[in-house]
């Protein structure tokens, strides 16, 4: 019961964030959140915080993984598309709203991990990649979406070229010594960014662990 009042109240906060998106509101609360994190944790697994995962890398923020779901513009018959597995937290949200979610991680131990914990909750629509997420999905393929949810530099040309026209990035970008949850979509193979919230990720690395 406590559980489930932390989950509303979560709800609530997000939506005095802003986030409006109903489908992407009722999936935060759908999915377990806990099973991500080590049970030492758990207890925080409601907050609005980023927690640390194996490899020294994070479990995004609640808000976070909710705007960046929210500003892809999600739709059923859509590919998606993530770069970053980590715990496979955003992995679960991004299943529930795309057809099919490809997702790439540099950490083999956390790719088997989140795969572990994915195949309990039963999402089955999901195809994992061990390698450089720089480098793009290892085959010709065009995604109507892409996340990636560690913090670049420049906009990844290699991933620009696998996004369809009319597509949409969401990715942390450094702006001036700062990072900044920002959209590019893609038309006619001009880039059109748009600059959200201010935001803490850990980076995007090149080579696989
Ligand atoms: N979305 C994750 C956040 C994980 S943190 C979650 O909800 O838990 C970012 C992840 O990006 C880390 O697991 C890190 O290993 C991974 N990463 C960083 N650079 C990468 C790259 N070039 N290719 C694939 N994964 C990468």
């Amino acid at each position: 019961m406590i559980e489930k009042l932390k989950k509303i109240n979560l709800i609530l906060k997000l939506r005095n964030l802003g986030i409006t998106n109903h489908k992407v509101l009722s999936v935060l609360e759908r999915i377990p959140r806990e099973d991500f994190i080590d049970k030492e944790l758990s207890y925080k697994a409601y907050q609005n915080s980023a927690i640390p995962i194996d490899c020294n890398q994070t479990i995004s923020q609640p808000a976070v993984v909710a705007k960046m779901t929210e500003l892809l513009e999600p739709k059923k018959n859509f590919k998606v598309l993530e770069i970053g597995t980590g715990s496979g937290y955003q992995t679960a949200i991004l299943s529930k709203l795309f057809k099919r979610t490809y997702s790439i991680e540099r950490h083999k131990h956390l790719l088997e991990k989140a795969q572990k914990v994915l195949n309990k909750i039963k999402l089955n629509n999901i195809v994992f990649y061990y390698g450089d997420g720089m480098k793009g999905w290892p085959a010709k393929f065009s995604f109507e979406r892409i996340i990636i949810t560690a913090v670049s530099k420049n906009i990844p040309k290699k991933i620009i070229d696998q996004l369809s026209d009319d597509g949409i990035l969401v990715l942390p970008l450094m702006h001036n010594n700062d990072q900044f949850i920002t959209r590019i979509r893609k038309k006619k193979k001009k880039l059109y960014l748009k600059k959200y919230w201010k935001v803490k990720f850990v980076p995007l690395i090149s080579g696989i662990n």
